[in-house]
């Protein structure tokens, strides 16, 4: 019942990157790999005499020894998630070891100095006003097949300076190298809210909060803009017999798109804070599910409230799903770890941070 597949069989057809680390501390070097994966709740498994391989949901990281050098290989079945998890495991490793992250030399099929094979350009469509608290944009691009699957988000890339807008390319550690001073990009995440890859389109649901700079953005852009997206990633739709979807406004978009997405042997129940009555028409309950609409006049408490007051089935598979302020966030995780939930039973993200305690 894991959100996504982990990946664990190897494929003629899949991507690879790999890279070379000359050490004479390579137990070190292999160590600190170990550690990253422990940190995502994942493990390396020992395949040979010193041969490592670590299943994640993007693809395989594999580590081979050799006297004074550890070879890195990362295996995917798409050149997107490829690049993603070199991405990541890069940046994991700058945050242990910054030189170690400056030095990696990735050969493969993902080039330096390449537009990330994860990035598409988009053309805006339209932005609508949906209700007094959404605008939703359309987009157009080319190629988004693996933004359908994988992954419910996006990062925005949205131009400081939309008349000559630059794009993000793979830097020479084969990490992302994101333009900088008068070039730089505003990165929300957003949810894929509605995604068709024959049309090429795909619909972002923007909340209007105070100072957002994506609402400000959304208010004011004309069709024929261009932005670009970074994903998919995330996260994907959660499987279980009994479902608890819940989270406030900035969620509403991802528990509507899974809660079309549930099958009919899936109990689900929703929970959701909206931001004005008009929301409550923003998603409908499936035949099998109810949602609880909590009014803009409660305080920001009673979600956590009523979230924590759900009993969770014990004689069945179940998900808790949870998304909305950092702070209500962490408080979900805390208390359904201690009802018993094991992490692949609990997705709890913060998606924004409020400037005012919320708890
Ligand atoms: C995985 C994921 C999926 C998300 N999906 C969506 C989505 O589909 N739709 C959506 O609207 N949002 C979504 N969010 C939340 C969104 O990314 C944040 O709200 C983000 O800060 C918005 O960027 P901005 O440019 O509007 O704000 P900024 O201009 O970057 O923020 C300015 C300030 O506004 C405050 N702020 C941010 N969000 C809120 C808020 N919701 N309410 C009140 N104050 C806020 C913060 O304190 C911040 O310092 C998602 C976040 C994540 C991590």
């Amino acid at each position: 019942m894991m959100q996504q597949q982990i990946i664990t069989q190897k494929h003629h057809s899949d991507t690879v990157s790999e890279a070379i680390i000359k050490t004479p501390q390579s137990s070190a070097v292999r160590d600190l790999f170990f550690n990253l994966a422990k940190d995502h709740d994942l493990g390396f498994v020992k395949t040979s005499t010193d041969q490592y391989i670590c299943a994640t949901p993007l693809g395989a990281i594999e580590i081979s020894m050799e006297t004074a050098r550890i070879t890195i290989r990362l295996r995917s079945p798409t050149q997107e998630n490829l690049y993603t998890l070199q991405d990541s495991v890069t940046q994991h490793i700058a945050h242990k070891s910054e030189p170690l992250a400056a030095s990696l030399q990735w050969t493969g099929s993902i080039k330096k100095g390449d537009t990330p094979p994860n990035f598409r350009l988009m053309t805006v469509v339209s932005s609508k006003r949906i209700s007094s608290s959404y605008y939703r944009i359309r987009l157009h691009g080319d190629a988004l097949a693996s933004f359908a699957q994988d992954g419910l988000h996006v990062r925005l890339l949205l131009p400081n300076n939309p008349s000559d807008p630059k794009w993000p390319k793979i830097g020479s550690n084969g990490q992302t190298k994101w333009p900088t001073g008068k070039d730089t990009l505003h990165k929300p995440v957003y949810t894929i809210r509605w995604i068709d890859p024959q049309s090429g389109l795909l619909d972002i649901d923007i909340f209007i909060h105070d100072g957002g700079r994506t609402s400000i953005w959304a208010a004011s852009v004309e069709p024929y803009k261009k932005v670009g997206i970074m994903g998919p990633g995330g996260g994907w739709h959660p499987n279980a017999d009994w479902i608890l979807l819940a989270g406030d406004a900035t969620a509403l978009p991802a528990i509507a798109r899974i809660l079309e997405n549930t099958t009919k042997e899936t109990q689900v129940t929703a929970i959701i804070k909206a931001s004005s009555k008009e929301d409550e028409t923003l998603t409908i309950a499936p035949d099998n599910g109810s949602i609880t609409w909590i009014s803009i006049i409660q305080p920001e408490t009673e979600l956590l409230k009523r979230v924590n007051s759900i009993s969770i089935p014990k004689n069945k598979t179940r998900y808790v799903w949870f998304a909305g302020e950092k702070s209500m966030a962490q408080a979900v995780r805390q208390h359904f770890t201690s009802q018993g939930l094991s992490k692949q039973e609990l997705y709890s993200a913060g998606y924004w941070k409020s400037k005012i305690p919320l708890l």
